[in-house]
């Protein structure tokens, strides 16, 4: 088939063509399970019944009228995020690398307005990811995203991840802000520690600096909570929503509080599309079918019958060294002698009829929906199972 796209992405061999649950079909006709989720977006499976009903509804009523006003469904959402975090305001956008940049441009805004221009330093982590916007890969801790882009915004230090000492020196009264992901998601769905994060806290607290996590991959739900900051014992000041929060609608969201919203004031941000009416109402949706007893059960549930197949699958096969995450957010580091084949893992994975991720080039990465059941979970390891093998054979 003619590709008419910018040769920035290698597309699979396969086009997919519909999809159900976690289940995908492609133009030939061939099932896959999916594990990806397109890349952690689908927490609630391909094409709810819910979220199809909400979507066509809002699509028969009101598309978009732009920041001019606000709408009904927007509203809705940020109440909802509100109530139910650490936040007082959402600023909507419409996607990961948006809500970034909204956190970062307001942390240099705040810490400009209350102690002056020399504050304005951010911290970020070795191999964080944050997006694809000049600002966002220069905060990004991965230098082949962000340095043949050059030149490059300043005043931004970065640290091992999970390194507490390396936190105390960096962290100064000239630091606006320090950006953490939760979990280190495309780099290898590495966890942060608790000692990490907390001091993290600590630090900005005695500095003034804001903390801002990065929850476009972990939040809404994938890690076990509705963010994953609540597994740590502390509050961020500004978090970055995205990915699952609409659920394969495109949307981003940056919560903070309203001791910092008001830097925000009328005209030193914006968005076109952002809070969007057919975004809200699917997040909205969305939200409410997440953010709920039998969900968290369910992820629970399927995170622990997930780690323990693959672990065996690992032990068995002496492919994996390690099975990682949260929730389901998992990674399989793959063991020594296969460094860097996570890609071609994927493609065997393919050919045998199931979607997975890579997070850098040493770990399988897990996605799933978080409405993942039994069958999905033991036939998916079936065709793992089986790829692995092929792909063993092939060494
Ligand atoms: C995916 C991701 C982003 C970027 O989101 P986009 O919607 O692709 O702009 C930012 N941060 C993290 C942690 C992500 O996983």
């Amino acid at each position: 088939m003619q590709n008419y796209l910018t040769p920035n992405f290698s597309f699979a061999p396969v086009i997919p063509d519909r999809a159900l649950g976690s289940r995908l079909w492609d133009t030939e006709g061939k099932e896959y399970i999916d594990w990806a989720g397109g890349i952690a977006v689908n927490a609630l499976g391909h094409c709810h019944p819910e979220l199809v009903k909400t979507l066509t509804e809002q699509a028969q009523k009101m598309w978009h009228v732009s920041n001019i006003y606000t709408t009904l469904p927007a509203q809705d959402l940020a109440r909802k995020l509100v109530e139910h975090t650490f936040a007082d305001k959402v600023f909507f956008c419409n996607s990961g690398a948006e809500a970034n940049e909204a956190a970062l441009k307001l942390a240099r805004k705040y810490a400009r307005d209350h102690y002056g221009p020399e504050k304005c330093e951010i911290i970020a982590c070795i191999n964080g990811f944050h997006g694809r916007t000049l600002f966002t890969v220069s905060v990004g801790g991965q230098p082949k995203y962000s340095q043949d882009f050059a030149p490059l915004p300043p005043a931004i230090t970065h640290i091992p991840f999970n390194d507490i000492s390396a936190l105390e020196v960096a962290v100064s009264e000239r630091t606006c802000a320090v950006i953490i992901e939760p979990v280190q998601g495309e780099s290898g769905v590495l966890p942060a520690e608790r000692e990490f994060l907390q001091t993290a806290r600590r630090l900005c607290n005695r500095h003034h600096a804001l903390l801002i996590l990065d929850e476009v991959q972990t939040g809404m739900g994938r890690s076990g909570k509705l963010f994953a900051y609540e597994h740590y014992g502390i509050v961020p000041d500004i978090l970055s929503s995205a990915k699952a929060l609409g659920c394969g609608f495109p949307i981003g969201a940056m919560l903070t509080t309203d001791k910092i919203a008001p830097s925000f004031g009328p005209g030193t941000h914006g968005s076109t599309f952002g809070g969007n009416p057919l975004a809200c109402a699917v997040g909205s949706r969305a939200f409410d079918l997440i953010h709920n007893e039998a969900t968290y059960r369910n992820i629970e549930k399927q995170s622990e019958k997930l780690q323990t197949g693959l672990a065996e699958l690992g032990k068995e096969t002496g492919l994996f060294q390690t099975v990682r995450g949260k929730g389901l957010l998992i990674g399989c580091v793959l063991a020594e002698g296969y460094e860097n084949q996570a890609a071609v893992l994927t493609q065997v994975a393919l050919k045998h009829g199931l979607m997975v991720l890579v997070a850098g080039s040493n770990v399988l990465r897990l996605a799933p929906s978080l409405l993942l059941n039994n069958e999905d979970v033991e036939e998916g390891l079936i065709r793992l199972r089986a790829a692995m093998t092929d792909f063993l054979s092939g060494h």
